[in-house]
């Protein structure tokens, strides 16, 4: 699994690793941090620089442009959710420094090199690669190759500290890219990169973005024409099946879970909008644990985000019903009774 770069930040940050003074900054929300700003698009690629994901802003007005802006820029397929707003570095030098698990070798392997920053990938030499455990932390190296000889304990430090990040978590990559030397001497995690191994997720209590949604999200046909969201297990076969009894073709499977937030269901209603022939969208909702109206919210928000979204046909049923349907009522988003109702007019809806 591939955490967003806030979620990986804040990982780094519990480690007790330094990265830049930060704010996770949703729709319509301002930040309290001073400018001059970066703000950084949470998508999960890289090479967001590059492609214009990451402005720097000195005026409100320059804030509430770029943000408007960032929120609908898609990158690599990907509209963010969230931006990180981050205190401008003062840089000196953008280093490289990773580690992933050497299957082969059965160890850890550390990754450095001297000229970090958005043209890494364009260096086939000068590379550093050395096997780090716990016990031996080649600092002397790694400094040597920083050109930072006499910074060799705090690169030993910071080292160390990554190692027992990356073991804690279960990480199979942690890439600090670039790892910032400011122009006032200190070392700062400026970006981060990191996957957590899937197969241990059962020892974690991990709540990322991604999560939820992978575990639960399961493509059945790229041609299908109706997309499904429901909660639990349960519900969510009996909503594809329910699809397919009334003659059309799902495209997806979808258990948000109990815990669904309007983030996660975001996160939903972007892996639908990608599938190329969806004509409706059926959400399915018996609320005990999720709530009625978070789920309301995301589809309000998802709406304003995504201005070709199919047509919904929505059946909502539990906790915080109420709520949920003052929230829809407002915005002329139709709620149906029953799933029966829901796919009727989503058959008509196809077949006109
Ligand atoms: P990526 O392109 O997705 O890897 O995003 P990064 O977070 O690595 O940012 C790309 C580049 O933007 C960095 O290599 C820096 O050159 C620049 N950048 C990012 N944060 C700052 C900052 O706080 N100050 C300055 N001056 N440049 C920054
Ligand atoms: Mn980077």
């Amino acid at each position: 699994m591939l955490l967003l770069e806030y979620e990986a930040k804040h990982l780094l940050q519990a480690a007790g690793l330094p990265t830049p003074k930060g704010e996770v900054i949703e729709k319509a929300r301002q930040s309290n941090l001073p400018l001059p700003l970066v703000l950084k698009s949470q998508v999960p690629v890289g090479g967001r620089g590059k492609l214009g994901g990451i402005r720097i802003v000195s005026t409100t007005d320059e804030y509430t442009k770029a943000t408007e802006s960032l929120f609908n820029f898609q990158i690599k397929g990907h509209t963010p959710i969230h931006l990180l707003a981050e205190e401008k570095l003062a840089i000196e030098r953008e280093l490289y420094l990773s580690l992933t698990i050497d299957r082969e070798a059965g160890d850890i392997k550390l990754l450095a090199h001297a000229a970090g920053g958005i043209e890494v990938e364009a260096n086939r030499s000068g590379f550093l690669s050395l096997s780090i455990t716990e016990e031996h932390i080649p600092a002397k190296q790694v400094a040597e190759i920083f050109d930072m000889e006499e910074r060799s304990p705090d690169i030993k430090r910071l080292l160390r500290k990554l190692i027992l990040c990356f073991i804690a978590n279960e990480a199979t990559l942690i890439e600090i890219n670039p790892l910032v030397l400011t122009t006032d001497g200190r070392l700062i995690c400026a970006d981060a990169k990191i996957e957590l191994d899937d197969a241990a997720a059962f020892r974690h209590d991990w709540h990322f973005e991604a999560t939820q949604i992978e575990a639960n999200f399961v493509t059945i046909d790229l041609k299908g024409t109706v997309a499904t969201i429901a909660n639990g297990a349960g519900l969510a076969m009996a909503t594809v099946d329910a699809v397919y009894d009334h003659g059309m073709l799902p495209a997806n499977f979808l258990d948000i879970g109990g815990g669904a937030t309007t983030a996660s269901v975001m996160t939903a209603f972007e892996r639908i909008v990608a599938y190329p022939n969806v004509r409706a969208i059926i959400i399915n909702i018996f609320a005990g644990i999720t709530k009625c109206d978070e789920v309301a919210k995301a589809v309000i928000e998802a709406k304003g985000r995504f201005p070709d979204l199919p047509p919904l046909f929505i059946r909502l049923a539990g906790t915080n019903y109420d709520a949920a349907a003052n929230l829809l009522a407002d915005t002329n988003i139709p709620l149906h009774n029953t799933l029966e109702a829901c796919l009727q007019s989503a058959s008509k809806e196809i077949s006109s």
